[in-house]
């Protein structure tokens, strides 16, 4: 009988949100007439900008005619996207990249997991903690690790604990590691990182031949002035670190499926010999051989994000989510939580009140309040005592949401 990969055997059996489903509908049986408001999902509500929309349509539409029917492209993405967002989301921040060092994908996530591929098991990968699971359950996978402890810690990885005391910011190890991800705007805690904060970690990996894989999934949601949106505005990233970035909070592409991967020509590997080695090259064969391309209309959907009209239409919905972030940021506080995140992200992590554990506020708020959202703890062990509330539903619903949690609490 054919062998499994047994790595699979070491994954904690995905709890978070089947458990967050079960008390929710645990609930809902309970009190039928309830009306649940749902701030718990990493989900966008609001529908495609009406630019982005016609030129998906217009891109179908060419899929039925001979001249302009498109089988398969580049398995990199077709230069005309990879060019407008170099163009028009690389060059504002003083970073210039050329075409190939951008691959297109169908999403981030995947690019998270595959990027796995070209470096060797025997790496040492820092995590964050709290995190977004992807980065940890993928180096279980493949084999970099070995069992999870008692916390859901995995043996051999180093955890980065991200607090209050280190603003969330993960603090560099005392261990040489030789992977490290990071994630600003960070999920689940919506802070985000300073330059420096990111040139401590650049210079750490120049210094240890480290690659940073960088997830800007939430870069379009950063209001403050001077906070990078790449990890590539700061100096020598570009021999250090590999970029994600993602269609998907951006620009509500969460169903329609579009990502990139940003390699640089610079940035090497080193072999079993000891050689350097372009990691550009490397992705470029994997992306080759085993991946054959985002659809033809998903990327002229995402081109039409860098339309002037499409632009500013996207602008106007992340403006909209990003509003309700201020409306929960600012109730919780009124209402004395203290909160963290919402004013760069569209995620708020709030500090439960009284000292509650993730899962108790979670069942208070649900039963007090009827607001769903998403325990800290779920997202690692650093997490607890933490709550994650997301800006992503919509307004009527976040605006009810505050009011009761501020009558519950804003005594
Ligand atoms: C949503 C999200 C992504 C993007 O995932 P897609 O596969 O592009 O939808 C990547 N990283 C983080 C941290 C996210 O929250």
């Amino acid at each position: 009988m054919a062998r499994i990969n047994d790595n699979y055997l070491k994954l904690k059996a995905g709890y978070l949100f089947p458990e967050i489903g079960r008390r929710v509908r645990e609930f809902t049986t309970a009190n039928p007439d309830a009306k649940v408001i749902r701030l718990g999902i990493g989900d966008v509500t609001r529908p495609l900008a009406p630019a982005v929309l016609k030129a998906f349509h217009d891109a179908v539409d060419d899929l039925g005619t001979t001249d302009h029917f498109a089988g398969y492209g580049p398995e990199q993405g077709y230069d005309w996207l990879i060019n407008a967002i170099i163009e028009k989301s690389y060059k504002p921040l003083g970073v210039s990249l050329r075409t190939s060092e951008m691959f297109i994908s169908d999403g981030s996530k995947c690019d998270c997991a595959n990027i796995l591929d070209i470096f060797a098991l025997d790496n040492v990968v820092a995590i964050g903690d709290p995190v977004y699971p992807v980065y940890n359950d993928t180096n279980v996978m493949i084999g970099r690790t070995g069992e999870a402890d008692e916390k859901g810690y995995y043996q051999g990885v180093v955890y980065m604990p991200c607090t209050e005391g280190n603003d969330f910011v993960p603090e560099l190890p005392e261990k040489k590691v030789d992977i490290i991800y990071l994630c600003s705007p960070n999920n689940p805690t919506g802070t985000v990182a300073t330059k420096e904060q990111l040139k401590a970690w650049v210079d750490y990996a120049n210094a240890n031949g480290a690659i940073i894989l960088f997830d800007a999934a939430y870069e379009a949601f950063i209001t403050t002035p001077g906070i990078p949106h790449s990890i590539y505005e700061i100096e020598g990233a570009k021999t250090c670190a590999i970029e994600f970035r993602s269609f998907s909070k951006t620009a509500g592409f969460t169903g329609v499926r579009c990502g990139l991967v940003v390699v640089p020509e610079e940035l090497m590997g080193t072999t079993e010999t000891g050689e350097k080695y372009s990691l550009n090259k490397l992705w470029n064969r994997r992306t080759t051989t085993k991946f054959n391309g985002a659809s033809y209309p998903v990327q002229k959907a995402a081109a039409a994000v860098y339309s002037d009209e499409g632009w500013k239409q996207t602008k106007e919905i992340i403006d909209y989510y990003m509003d309700n972030a201020r409306i929960i940021r600012e109730g919780l506080s009124q209402a004395g939580i203290t909160c963290f995140g919402g004013v760069d992200s569209p995620y708020i992590w709030l500090k439960t009140p009284g000292g509650l554990s993730s899962w108790d506020f979670f069942d208070k708020l649900l039963n007090e309040c009827h607001v769903v959202g998403t325990p800290g703890s779920g997202f690692g062990p650093s997490g607890e005592g933490y709550f994650r509330l997301s800006a992503f539903g919509h307004k009527e619903n976040v605006i009810e949401a505050v009011e009761r949690i501020k009558q519950k609490w804003g005594k």
